[in-house]
């Protein structure tokens, strides 16, 4: 499915966004679904963040560094990714640094083993104690072999 960044309608941005607000200082997560045969976007599905609590999170961080999603979130996301009618598009989670980039650990957590574990886009959030600063949009380029941004929004306010 990589290619062309899917267009997130602005009602769905504005819900995401609203998201990674209400968990600030902790890190919000979820997914946008869609229609499985047609390259659109139509509602988000947002997660627990479970890395406060989780054993399978990333080691060290709490949920203001890392997110991870688990127990009925996880198994709904598998269950429609592999054969519901709107599967997940895009993964989406925020960094309350203030900052919207794929880091070290988000490639590896996407891709493990070299490619994505699940062909989806991903798009992070970047926002701080005063106000939602940026967001990005990444795909999965095949060249590169890692993660690449294809959208960016400038939010500030
Ligand atoms: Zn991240």
């Amino acid at each position: 499915m990589s290619g062309k960044p899917l267009s997130i309608a602005p009602a769905l941005l504005a819900d995401i966004y609203a998201h990674a607000q209400e968990c600030f200082p902790a890190e919000c997560c979820g997914w946008i679904r869609g229609p499985r045969e047609e390259n659109e976007l139509t509602a988000v599905r947002r997660c627990n963040n479970a890395q406060a609590t989780s054993e399978s999170g990333i080691a060290g961080r709490g949920a203001e560094t890392a997110y991870v999603i688990e127990g009925k979130d996880l198994l709904e996301f598998t269950s429609t990714y592999e054969d519901g009618d709107e599967p997940p598009k895009i993964l989406y989670h925020s960094h309350p640094n203030g900052r919207a980039y794929f880091s070290d650990t988000d490639q590896g957590v996407a891709a493990p083993f070299g490619e994505p574990s699940y062909w989806v886009q991903h798009l992070v959030v970047g926002l701080t104690a005063d106000k939602l600063v940026e967001a990005a949009l990444f795909d999965w380029g095949e060249a590169e072999e890692k993660y690449i941004e294809v959208a960016r929004w400038l939010i500030n306010r």
